[in-house]
């Protein structure tokens, strides 16, 4: 399908490689970077005028693409970004990095986000996600969002979403614009060392990936269970379970969509067999895939 008006801004069969962690994936049909409030209002028109369906992208850390790609527009919010600290509370707009969030938090002495540090989503995809490590979450200190909901920008406070593990009640069909934390004094800078190092340590970041494949079931951790199975390094095309971190699969050598797909499977299919448990993906899978 032609769109009929292409906004100057918007872009045609943009590889969505180049803008998620794994590094790998089809096109987007189209594809934008809006940079204040009124071109996201502006690309949300121009999915709807066109009937194109429409996805908002952070820093696509938590999303794998498929090789056939992503019929509509792919709205990526990573040059909506800025920075606000007012007395102990920070405001950053969606496409912040959440590290240069805690960065900054840290250096202002503002404590309260260390645990979350290392995590490579944007604020939106966090906020979204209710992205968390080592026992802190995104929502913990979060006192307010703002989103565009229904072309409307709207304030929603801590009290009136519910937030749960890797999800959000209350946030459906909300563009997240921006979040604000209130923080305390003093920051913990050693926490945050500790927490990039034990990072660098224990995750291959060395090589592309979405970070943790499944959601912990109840009463384990998938990252023990496909260990227990004996899984790290079972390799489908270029995709590879890490050795380093059996909960990652890793794009470890030109890897396809479709390979890391195929090794999604894989590893629940051999878990189930073994153990009993059903994986579920934490990651999110985009556009179309050959099977
Ligand atoms: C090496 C590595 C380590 C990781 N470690 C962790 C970890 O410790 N803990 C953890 O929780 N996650 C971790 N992740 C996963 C990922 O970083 C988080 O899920 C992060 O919150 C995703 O943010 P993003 O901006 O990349 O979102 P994306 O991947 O771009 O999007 C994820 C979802 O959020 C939605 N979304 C994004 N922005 C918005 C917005 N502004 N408004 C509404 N919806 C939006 C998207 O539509 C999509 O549904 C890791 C990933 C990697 C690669």
């Amino acid at each position: 399908m032609e769109a009929k008006e292409q906004a100057l801004f918007i872009q045609k069969d943009i590889s969505m490689a180049n803008f998620t962690t794994y590094k790998t994936g089809g096109k987007a049909q189209y594809f934008c970077l809006p940079k204040n409030i009124e071109e996201i209002k502006q690309a949300i028109n121009f999915a709807k005028e066109n009937k194109l369906d429409f996805y908002i992208l952070g820093l696509g850390s938590n999303i794998l693409v498929g090789d056939l790609g992503i019929k509509g527009l792919v709205c990526c919010l990573k040059d909506f970004e800025k920075i606000k600290i007012k007395n102990n509370t920070i405001t950053a707009l969606a496409g912040t990095p959440l590290d240069k969030v805690i960065a900054t938090s840290v250096l202002n002495n503002l404590g309260g986000l260390e645990k979350l540090s290392g995590i490579p989503g944007s604020v939106g995809g966090a906020v979204f996600m209710n992205a968390g490590a080592f026992n802190g979450e995104t929502w913990q200190n979060i006192t307010s969002v703002e989103v565009l909901k229904d072309g409307q920008v709207k304030t929603i406070k801590k009290e009136e979403v519910k937030a749960e593990y890797r999800k959000v009640k209350g946030l459906e069909n909300c563009l997240i614009l921006s979040a604000t934390w209130a923080l305390t004094e003093p920051a913990d800078k050693n926490l945050r060392e500790e927490i990039l190092a034990k990072r660098k340590l224990k995750q291959p970041l060395e090589y592309p990936s979405a970070g943790s494949v499944f959601k912990r079931p109840v009463g384990d951790y998938a990252s023990r269970l496909i260990d227990s199975c004996n899984l790290r390094g079972l390799t489908i095309g270029g995709a590879q379970v890490a050795q380093k971190h059996a909960g990652f699969i890793i794009n470890y050598n030109k890897a396809t969509a479709q390979d890391i797909r195929n090794l999604m499977k894989e590893v629940q299919k051999i878990v189930k067999e073994k153990t009993g448990f059903s994986l579920e993906l934490e990651q999110i899978l985009w556009g179309d895939f050959k099977n």
